[in-house]
Formats: structure tokens, sequence, C-alpha cells
């Protein structure tokens, strides 16, 4: 799970790593508040989950009220595409911190190296850029160190790492001291990830950082209750938080077809052969093996919640997963939820046969059964368009 930057030095905030202080804020009324409380200047920043924010106009230094109440207006409510294409992502909420004067940054991380499985530390005097650039176009301006679990790192060990990437001598040791905190937080936080680019000195000579990147193991979350419920909060789409709530699996997407597999490679092709077939899935959703009657409920009021959806296809292939569980499943939700979708259901694998016996025995009107993947996605289309 990715952190947002506030989040992130919140979290730094517990290590005792300096960050600037600051107050998060969802409207422009609440962001002028802050504002006026943090004083001038201060830094609005958009909060999304990319970075280059700076250059998509999502960060803005305030000198005065007006200014801040302006870019908060300009800022909220932005559409920011990532620097590799990612999102476009919507700002909900900015982040209000004191600006910084800024003598020097540095770019440093912490990410966890899956191949030497170790931890790997990367600082370099060239901040502000990111690390691919700088792999590419100085890797030698970037020191790194993998680290020895059974050693730890300690100010020490982060001093070598800065004298190694040229930091002056002047400010090895509040660089060190603040990496070896953040190191502290990365263990304590089962993080896999923590970039701080840049991490700067200031002209008055302290060392903060300025950004925070952040991804947490969610395996570990059971053991983060803050972060696990940080967690909940950035799940603004609804039917992305009641799948969660359900724990489902389940992708939102822009079309207004209804997709319900078992297994994620089954859904994936389903949404393939729905596009084939002239469609346009409005989410995947894997109920997962052995899918009971219940899960399949849970999975349709999640689907019909999403007002465009128009029609809604199972494709469902018993493994360990009944299909007979499916079918009443299927049979329940219509009932219980008066379903009147047009619903096209292929069964295949385990139990196919009761399943597909219970579902004719209900003769549900907007029912049909295909026997085959490409048969039953042309059918969904069929009925989708018929409705729109
Ligand atoms: P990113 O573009 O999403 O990585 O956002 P950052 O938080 O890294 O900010 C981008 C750039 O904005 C930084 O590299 C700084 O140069 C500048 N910036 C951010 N905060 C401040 C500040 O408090 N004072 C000044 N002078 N510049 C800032
Ligand atoms: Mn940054």
């Amino acid at each position: 799970m990715d952190l947002l930057e506030y989040q992130g030095k919140e979290l730094f905030a517990r290590h005792d790593v300096p960050v600037p202080s600051g107050k998060v804020a969802h409207d422009v009324k609440a962001a002028v508040e802050a504002a006026e409380e943090i004083g001038y200047p201060c830094v609005v920043k958009a909060q999304v989950l990319i970075g280059g924010r700076g250059k998509a106009g999502g960060i803005k230094v305030a000198g005065d009220r007006a200014e801040a109440e302006a870019a908060a207006e300009a800022i909220l409510g932005m559409d920011i595409t990532g620097p590799h294409g990612e999102g476009p992502f919507t700002v909900h909420q900015v982040w209000i911190e004191e600006a910084s004067d800024i003598e020097s940054e540095y770019y440093f991380s912490f990410i966890l190296d899956r191949s030497t499985k170790k931890v790997l530390a990367m600082l370099s005097t060239t901040g502000g850029m990111d690390v691919e650039a700088i792999a590419e176009e100085d890797p030698d301006a970037l020191a790194k160190v993998h680290i020895d679990p059974g050693k730890g790192f300690d100010v020490a060990a982060a001093k070598e790492l800065a004298s190694e990437a040229g930091i002056p001598a002047e400010f090895q040791d509040k660089t060190a001291e603040l990496i070896s905190k953040l190191h502290d937080g990365f263990g304590a936080e089962d993080a896999t990830l923590i970039e701080v680019n840049p991490l700067i000195v200031t002209v008055e000579g302290d060392v903060i950082a300025l950004d925070a990147k952040v991804t947490i193991d969610n395996s570990a979350l059971y053991r983060h209750e803050e972060l696990a419920e940080l967690e909940d909060d950035s799940l603004d789409d609804p039917q992305e938080q009641m799948a969660h709530e359900k724990n489902l699996t389940y992708v939102k997407l822009d079309g207004d077809i209804g997709i319900l597999g078992n297994g994620a490679g089954l859904c994936m092709s389903t949404l393939d052969v729905v596009a084939q077939a002239g469609g346009d899935p409005a989410n995947f959703l894997d109920a997962g093996g052995g899918s009971k009657a219940d899960a399949v409920v849970d999975a349709l009021e999640v689907i019909t919640s999403d007002q465009k959806v128009k029609a809604i296809l199972f494709n469902i292939f018993g493994g360990i997963t009944r299909c007979d569980e499916v079918a009443k499943g299927i049979i329940e939700a219509t009932e219980r939820l008066d379903l009147k979708h047009p619903l096209v259901v292929r069964l295949d694998g385990t139990n196919s046969e009761e399943g597909l016996k219970l579902l004719a025995e209900a003769g549900l009107d907007n029912l049909h059964q295909e026997k085959t993947m490409l048969g039953a996605a042309e059918k969904v289309v069929e009925l989708a368009k018929a409705a729109g």
C-alpha cells in the first residue's frame, strides 16, 4: 500500500525524522485556514500517489492569504498525470506546509531489493531528478549500499554513505542522523520503499525530508492499525470501498458490463473476450476459488451498485469452486437484491450440470445461459446495447 506524501511525513515524524510542519485540507476554506495558521510563505501541495507534481503544477508557494486561496483553488480538483503516464489522478486533498529555504537538494531511498534479500540504500547529491534519470545520466553520482540485516544501519554506517555520495563534510552528520532514523522507521513500519526526493539542506543548515514516498508491505498491515485505517480512507471510489469491506478483489473500470469470474486469470481473459466482442467491461471482479453463495451475493451487490452497469456476465470455471454453489448464489442474489439486470451465465467444470439445472428451475426471466466464453461475451454485449 502506498502512502500519500503527508501520511509518509507523519510516519517520518513518528520516528523523529525532521519534516516541515503542516496540515492536510480537503477544501479551499480549510486550506486557507491551515495556511493562516502555518504562516507565510507556505507551500500548497497536491496529495496524489504519483511524483512529478511540481512539474504538473500541483505544488505552489503562497506568500499571503490571497495566494494560498488561489493555489488551493487551482490545485484541488486538478487532474495530475504521472511522469510515466500514470493516472490521471484527481486531487482531493492538499497538504499545506511551512515553506523551506532550500540550499541543496539530495536524493535518498531505501528499497527492499528482492534479488539480494536486503535493503538497498541510495543517496545522491543530484536531488529533484528521478532516480531512473540519475542512474541513466550520471550513475556514479549515486552512492549505494546493501544493508546487512544482522548489522543494521547506524549513524556511522549512514555517514559512510553520505561521504561516498559526496555530501559536503559539514552536512554529513545531520544527513546520517536523518537516514539512520529513517532506517528505524523503515523496519518498524514494515515498509518496502521509502524515497525522499528531495532531502534538503536549508539555508539555516538543517537537513529535512521535503518529500515522502512510502510503500508498506500489505501482508504486514494487520500489525499496523493506524496504517490499515489509512488504506480504507484512500479508497475514495464507493464500489472499491465496498469491495474492500467485503474482502473481494475488485477493480473498477469505465464500461457498462459487469463481470464476475473466479480466478484472476479467467477474469482477465473474460475482460479480453468482452472487449473482443465489442463491449466495455465495468469492472474486474475475482470472486476467488471456492466461491460460496454468500460471496456471489456480495459480489453482485458491489457490481450493481455501479449505476453504469447495464448487464452482467458470470464466467465461472469450477475447480475448487462448485458451480451449484455459484448458481445458488446467483438465484439468491437475484431475489434478495431484486435484480433486474440482464444476466449471462457461463458455468463449466465441477458440478456444472447441477448448477445449470438449478438455474433452469429458478426460471429467471433476465437470466441467459451460454455454453462458451465467446458466446457468453457476445450475448452480454448484445444485451447491454439493447439496455442502453
Ligand atoms: P514532486 O514533484 O511530486 O516530487 O514533489 P516534491 O515535494 O518533491 O516537490 C517538487 C519540488 O518543489 C522540489 O524539488 C522543490 O524544488 C520544490 N519545493 C517543494 N517544497 C518547497 C519549499 O518548501 N520551498 C521551496 N523553495 N521549494 C519547494
Ligand atoms: Mn519529489
